[in-house]
């Protein structure tokens, strides 16, 4: 097209005279927003069609600035269109975003041209636009849809995720929600782009028990549940991770699911565990506890091909010192006793309190000779100790009866030996030890 110059005045009515022109009638009629404007972006000329499209009367327009169409006039983007298309000398084309004379927002397919007729002419820019916001209605809908749902995931108090594992193992993450950022300090696009950043932040055995749930999960397609430790800025957090598993195309797993922080729940489990498992007068693991956590160290000894020593502990003339004390200073001498098991055995050696003033002991990864000096230290510990109760000192002494657990041995079995050996102990005097390797 070069330049303007052959609208007449009269075509600025809507409707074309008997007799016009094709180019006349093409301007009165062309459905899209025509208008001329100066190199300023300043309104020459404006089709009819211009009042359906943007709300503005087509002479009203004339003598103003183009740029009134901007939802923002002077940094909008129908100025910078044309300042682009001035600049360059060249054709715009774009989509912009432009205000209705209502004030609702306009979507308008734009082409800005430059017109020069000659070297010395003065340029003209040629505006044409149609309202594509019809068009664009049912995507700016789903847009709008998105964003809800986005929002609404953002503001969730976890992590919507999606991870695939490839055929070979490899994990990636599809997608990971806003909330992770809070959940564990890192943003789901630094984890999109390595996922060893949030997988190598995982606690202890916890990577080993999530790759296991994973190639399970990935095997039966069961979903996947499992609660893992990770460490974040101010210690460690509680993860749950619920998601459901489906085979992909190329025979890689997708997990779709949700993490959530279980810190709390954990640590109530953790409270009430703490509650059922310990004896409330010496703080010691109670029957029911030592039983559970022994058959745990009796897997992790026979796995070793270890024999474990256990004992079994017994206050001797207890019910004379109940009798001649009271019974809350036979209280302190249980508690006191207690204190000395800890003083003397490791912290992972297991001690029970099985009974009313008997005790049961594992020592975990000792050897025999080992575990007879331990004992005999003990037994010596609570010989030297004294007890200040109302102003007298008192004295109590233990026996002990010991006895081996081989590979794959029942563990009450043990015990009642231990207990044989305690009773022969008794008989031979009390305050001493006797087991199947040594006697004191
Ligand atoms: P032996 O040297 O043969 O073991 O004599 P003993 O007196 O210690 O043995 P016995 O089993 O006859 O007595 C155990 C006593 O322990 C009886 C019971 O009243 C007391 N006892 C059990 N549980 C508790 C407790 O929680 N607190 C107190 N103070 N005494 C307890
Ligand atoms: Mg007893
Ligand atoms: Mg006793």
């Amino acid at each position: 097209m070069r330049g303007m110059s052959w609208i007449p005045d009269k075509w600025r009515r809507r409707r074309t005279p008997p007799g016009a022109s094709l180019p006349e009638r093409l301007y009165a009629h062309f459905p899209g927003a025509v208008m001329l404007l100066d190199a300023h972006g300043v309104v020459l000329d404006a089709n009819p069609s211009v009042a359906q499209a943007t709300g503005h009367a087509p002479a009203s327009l004339v003598g103003q600035r183009v740029t009134i169409l901007d939802e923002q006039p002077l940094r909008g983007p129908v100025s910078r269109a044309l300042a682009e298309c001035v600049q360059q000398r060249s054709a715009w084309r774009g989509l912009l975003h432009c205000r209705h004379a209502d004030g609702h927002r306009l979507y308008l397919d734009t082409l800005v041209q430059p017109l020069v007729e000659g070297p010395h002419d003065t340029l003209r820019l040629l505006l044409i636009q149609h309202d594509v916001g019809p068009l664009l209605e049912p995507a700016i809908a789903d847009r709008a849809r998105l964003g809800r749902l986005e929002a609404v995931v953002a503001g969730l108090p976890g992590v919507v995720f999606q991870l695939h594992q490839a055929p070979r193992g490899a994990l990636s993450f599809g997608y990971l929600s806003e909330g992770l950022s809070a959940l564990c300090g890192l943003t789901p696009d630094a984890v999109m782009a390595s996922p060893s950043r949030l997988l190598d932040r995982l606690v202890g055995d916890d990577r080993e028990a999530l790759s296991n749930a994973l190639a399970q999960s990935s095997v039966s397609l069961e979903p996947l549940q499992l609660a893992f430790r990770i460490e974040v800025a101010d210690g460690v957090r509680w993860l749950e991770a619920t998601a459901s598993a489906r085979r992909e195309s190329k025979g890689g797993t997708l997990w779709e699911g949700w993490l959530q922080d279980v810190t709390r729940r954990k640590e109530a489990e953790r409270r009430t565990e703490h509650l059922i498992s310990t004896d409330m007068l010496t703080g010691l693991l109670n029957r029911r506890a030592f039983f559970a956590n022994g058959e745990a160290v009796l897997a992790h000894a026979a796995r070793h091909g270890r024999r474990v020593p256990v004992a079994m502990v017994d206050l001797d003339h207890f019910k004379v010192l109940n009798d001649t004390h009271g019974h809350a200073a036979g209280d302190v001498a249980l508690q006191r006793f207690a204190t000395i098991c800890r003083d003397s055995l490791r912290p992972y050696d297991l001690i029970g309190r099985v009974g009313g003033e008997e005790f049961a002991l594992m020592l975990v990864d000792s050897e025999p000779e080992e575990a007879c000096s331990v004992l005999e230290r003990l037994r010596q510990a609570v010989a030297d100790s004294e007890l200040v109760l109302g102003g007298e000192t008192l004295h109590f002494t233990v026996s002990l009866g010991m006895a081996f657990l081989a590979p794959g041995g029942d563990l009450g079995e043990a015990l009642s030996r231990a207990d044989r050996a305690l009773y022969r102990a008794k008989r031979a005097g009390r305050n001493r030890i006797v087991g199947p390797e040594a006697v004191t």
